[in-house]
């Protein structure tokens, strides 16, 4: 009895699974402080019209200020949140906040479409759209209209069906979708039909590697016609030179965002970022360059 005891004990106890769902729960429970203390900062990343430089919105991406390690991007602590309860609340945060930064630009007179990222368990959550409308009604002078969820390609067609549901609730609010990293989650043609989105983002990586790999070129080419042909936008992230961009346009793709235009940065930066972007007419040198 002794022997089978202590051999369901070895196989019940598995110190590097516990030592790792120790350090999940402690991570979490930091990151549910984190939310309390106000250490979550949103960063604005410009979208602009490559044609005439025109910016017509920002994508609200989070960090996380932490007191001793400094700026932290979502790698270091997304995943920890996924699945927990801290997942919706910290997306609720995310659609306050930016709401708010929104409203504020907007009375300003800089009349952005401000995007946020939702997690998939966020939005398939039972009061998604109520919390969405409450949020809105909060913000009256953010038109809905400039409200943009970028939802994960992966997520949305998890379960096609219940994706089409929550985006059309939503739709009648006002707000746009986006279907984010476009072409890496092998959604046929029927589901793209059957969403009810705004716009295509081409995922960077195809982006990045479109001038040197011919493939890579192809399905950005390839989006490009595609979003045409179901009259969707089209927008093309990790637009890291020039030559992307000029390289885009000249494949009817106008819409960019990535560090070749400007990097993620805190609202009040994005501001002084924005006044020097208009004055120096950054964009035109993309017509001295051209397409590669
Ligand atoms: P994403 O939504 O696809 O956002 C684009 C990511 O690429 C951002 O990374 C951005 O900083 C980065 N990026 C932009 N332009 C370039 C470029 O030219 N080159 C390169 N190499 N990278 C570029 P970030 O901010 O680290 O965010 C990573 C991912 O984390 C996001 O990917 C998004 O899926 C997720 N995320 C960010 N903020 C939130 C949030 O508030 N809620 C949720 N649920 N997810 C978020
Ligand atoms: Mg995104
Ligand atoms: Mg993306
Ligand atoms: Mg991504």
């Amino acid at each position: 009895i002794a022997k089978n005891a202590g051999k369901n004990r070895y196989h019940l106890f598995d110190p590097e699974g516990d030592r790792k769902a120790q350090f999940h729960r402690s991570y979490l429970e930091l990151l549910t402080q984190a939310l309390t203390n106000h250490e979550f900062v949103l960063y604005y990343q410009p979208k602009v019209d490559l044609r005439d430089g025109h910016i017509i919105g920002a994508e609200a991406l989070i960090r996380w200020a932490h007191p001793e390690r400094g700026i932290l991007p979502p790698s270091e602590f997304l995943s920890y949140i996924h699945g927990s309860q801290l997942d919706q609340k910290l997306g609720e945060w995310v659609i306050r906040q930016a709401l708010t930064q929104g409203e504020i630009w907007h009375r300003q007179g800089l009349l952005l479409s401000i995007s946020v990222n939702i997690s998939a368990d966020h939005l398939v959550q039972q009061d998604f759209s109520e919390h969405l409308a409450f949020a809105l009604s909060q913000h009256p002078d953010m038109p809905p209209q400039c409200f943009e969820l970028e939802v994960l390609e992966t997520a949305a067609i998890a379960d096609i069906e219940q994706a089409v549901t929550i985006l059309q609730t939503c739709r009648q609010l006002g707000v746009h979708f986006s279907l984010d990293d476009f072409g890496t989650g092998y959604s046929s043609l029927t589901y793209l039909r059957k969403l009810p989105i705004d716009t295509l983002k081409i995922d960077q990586s195809f982006v990045r590697d479109m001038l040197q790999d011919n493939d890579d070129l192809g399905i950005v080419e390839g989006v490009i016609r595609l979003a045409k042909a179901f009259r969707r936008e089209v927008i093309a992230e990790g637009v890291e030179t020039l030559a992307h961009g000029a390289a885009l346009l000249d494949l009817g793709c106008h819409l960019a965002q990535g560090y070749g235009i400007a990097r993620p940065m805190p609202a009040d930066e994005f501001e002084i970022w924005a006044q020097k972007w208009y004055a120096e007419r950054l964009w035109l040198h993309l017509k001295n360059i051209g397409p590669a």
